[in-house]
């Protein structure tokens, strides 16, 4: 029998129909780019089919390309040009089917926002112009004949896509990405036949598309239509207010379920720092309003209580969850099962996309087994036991630390975890004191929330420990997780040795602010790590009313946040806060000059903030090595190599995974290798 506590969620548990299917229940992991797609299928169906096993009940492909005039190389996304391609994607069907979860797929064109540099196919598009990336490529505007095979791609993919087993079939009208958007787009769409014009013949592409797909595979599957309501332009784009309600409106009963988002992606996925948990919900309750037909919208759920919210108030009728469905595949199971606790928090970082916009499979910051559930046969809950019980010295509970004693004890371990702070989390839990990043406190909190309960795992804070310490500690294995320090010389990608004429600034770290020792007056902020510290304390000490400068060898802020759809969000916050930008300059002698050449000039500020590489702490491994006490030794996380969150906390779970693995057999990983037929 249910519980009080349990049986609230009961309505998150109810089947909901769409269409001709009906979905278990309201948990819908809608379609995300994992960089695993068409090649990688039997990693993406695995890592599709353990959220299928978690619980969601509908689980969803990424972009599916339908054509190779819309081909969306370099990134790795689904493909389904033809009947070849349906064995792959039948992979996912099947193994997601085979835990009760309806499979989804996002057929997707995507005109000029695919450059097609594989195919070499001319792009497509509403009215010509030059594609969206920098590519010196243009698209051709498409005449009533492109119109007509375009739907006949699309028609021919849905019953592929049927054969194949899905029984959602997409028409994708999403971000700034789906052609039937660039067709609604006034700004894209200049054409006067009935293409274009009035908002009825902007939209009368997207109602062909979606009356196809009806009419070829709408006996069996349903069809479900994501469309961006809101670009965030303002009156130049589409807005929930004016187009984007008046589209809905127009379609409203036309297709079997909407999908709402916003575009660009980078609006639709904004992580913690730009937007709560929740935010797009006035979105989907303008689709709600307008239409009978259900409802899922997104917002990186992760509360339950704010999922039955939503759905008691009439917000939405699906959880739409992609990154929650990433950090937590379990997480429907673990609401079930009244396992609140042992939910693991999407903090909302977009590491995950990172892996996309990178072209590699998908990684994810608080799930280290993302990615990795056919390469290396890694599940999200279970580990094997070790089948022995040993005692392990843990040191250092950063997210590295915390990971490592978790896993371990799961493993059966028994583990001492010491800290010298007072706080467990280590960088997790000092870098959410700052702007914007109080959500990296999950990572320790999930995990503390799974040893603290437990007998195996004693954890011991304002425990600083020596070689001496740990000489004469009783364990058969020490595991290093002491992390690492702020470079104070200046090294960094421009200055690999440093840089020259720092003794004329009063000279701070991030280390020193986070230790409450900031500066206080003028402050130059000098960036050469290129991930989110330097534009974070940019931001801090502007909102202090410090007058702030930025500087940075890249041609960009926060360079490396690009790839987690982060980038431009930064710049136009320091900007808006006062801070003087300089990008594409590198700091010597006092002075900065631009890096391709020209004079320099002089810093005014007195104060340096340098923000340009790690040092592991590693002094306490190397003294251990020194002790020849025949105890296991292992270093992890930062101490071993400064690196992201992300890095750290996969480096604690290998260990403990691996720990009973011959060390040559651990570089190797499942390989998904070409097919040499035709050869
Ligand atoms: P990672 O990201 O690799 O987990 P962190 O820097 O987040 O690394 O965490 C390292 C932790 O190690 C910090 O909490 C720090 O207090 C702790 N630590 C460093 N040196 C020692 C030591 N000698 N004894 C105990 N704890 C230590
Ligand atoms: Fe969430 Fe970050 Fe994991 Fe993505 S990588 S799912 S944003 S915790």
């Amino acid at each position: 029998m249910m519980s009080d506590e349990t049986s609230r969620f009961d309505i998150l548990f109810e089947p909901v129909r769409i269409g001709p299917v009906i979905a278990p229940n309201r948990f819908y992991q809608v379609p995300h780019c994992n960089g695993m797609g068409h090649r990688h299928p039997l990693a993406h169906a695995k890592m599709r089919e353990v959220k299928a096993e978690g619980g969601w009940g509908v689980v969803c492909t990424e972009e599916v390309e339908i054509h190779p005039s819309s081909e969306f190389s370099p990134y790795i996304e689904g493909r389904l040009w033809d009947d070849g391609d349906i064995p792959a994607l039948a992979c996912m069907t099947e193994a997601v089917k085979r835990h009760g979860a309806l499979a989804g797929i996002e057929l997707a064109h995507t005109g000029l926002s695919a450059a097609n540099l594989w195919s070499r196919e001319i792009p497509l598009s509403p009215s010509g112009g030059p594609v969206r990336d920098y590519y010196p490529i243009s698209t051709r505007a498409m005449d009533k004949a492109d119109i007509a095979d375009l739907r006949r791609w699309h028609r021919a993919a849905a019953l592929r896509a049927k054969k194949a087993g899905f029984d959602i079939v997409y028409v994708y009208a999403g971000h700034d990405l789906g052609l039937p958007m660039h067709f609604l787009s006034r700004s894209l769409n200049s054409r006067t036949d009935e293409y274009g014009g009035s908002l009825e013949n902007r939209a009368r592409l997207l109602k062909e598309l979606i009356e196809d797909t009806k009419d070829a595979v709408g006996d069996t599957c349903a069809v479900a239509v994501r469309l961006s309501i809101d670009q965030l332009l303002g009156p130049e784009g589409i807005t929930a207010e004016g187009e984007g309600r008046e589209v809905i409106a127009l379609l409203a009963e036309l297709p079997d379920l909407w999908d709402v988002c916003l575009a660009s992606w980078s609006n639709d996925s904004m992580t913690a720092r730009f937007a709560e948990e929740g935010f797009q919900e006035p979105y989907a309750q303008v689709v709600k309003a307008l239409t009978s037909k259900p409802v899922v919208g997104v917002g990186r759920f992760t509360s339950p209580d704010a999922m039955v919210s939503q759905v008691r108030r009439g917000v939405l009728d699906l959880i739409g969850a992609a990154r929650p469905s990433i950090a937590d595949p379990f997480l429907p199971a673990k609401i079930r099962e009244g396992r609140f606790d042992a939910i693991r928090e999407c903090i909302g970082c977009n590491i995950c996309v990172s892996g996309d916009t990178t072209l590699v499979p998908i990684r994810c910051t608080q799930n280290p087994t993302m990615g990795e559930e056919w390469r290396r046969g890694w599940h999200p809950e279970r580990i094997p036991a070790l089948g022995r019980t040993e005692r392990v010295l843990i040191l250092g509970a950063g997210p590295a630390g915390l990971e490592a004693a978790r896993a371990l004890a799961q493993r059966g371990c028994e583990v001492v975890l010491a800290d010298a702070a007072a706080e467990a989390g280590g960088r997790a839990a000092k870098e959410a004191r700052l702007p914007g990043l109080s959500t990296w406190k999950r990572v320790a909190d999930h995990r503390l929330q799974a040893i603290l309960p437990d007998p195996k795992v004693s954890l011991y804070l304002e425990s600083r420990m020596e070689a001496e310490d740990v000489a004469g500690f009783d364990c058969d294995a020490v595991v290093v997780a002491t992390g690492s320090t702020w470079r104070r010389d200046g090294m960094g990608r421009a200055a690999r040795r440093g840089i020259s004429g720092l003794e004329r600034f009063a000279l701070f770290t991030p280390d020193d602010v986070m230790a409450g020792r900031p500066p206080e007056g003028p402050v130059l902020v000098y960036d050469d790590d290129h991930y989110y510290m330097a534009g974070v304390l940019a931001e801090l000490l502007a909102g202090r009313g410090l007058a702030v400068t930025y500087a940075t060898p890249a041609s960009v802020v926060s360079a490396f946040t690009d790839y987690t759809l982060e980038q431009a969000k930064i710049q136009a916050r320091l900007i808006r806060l006062g801070v003087q930008v300089r990008c594409g300059v590198a700091l010597a002698d006092g002075r900065l000059g631009c890096v391709h050449g020209g004079p320099a000039a002089a810093v005014e500020a007195p104060n340096l903030l340098l923000v340009t590489a790690r040092d592991p702490d590693d002094a306490l491994y190397r003294a251990l090595i020194a002790l020849p006490d025949g105890r296991r030794l292992e270093r992890i996380g930062d101490a071993l190599a400064p690196g992201t969150i992300a890095a750290a906390v996969y480096s604690g779970h290998r260990l403990a995974r691996e720990w009973d693995m011959p060390a040559e057999e651990r570089f190797s990983f499942k390989r998904e290798r070409v097919s040499l037929e035709g050869w």
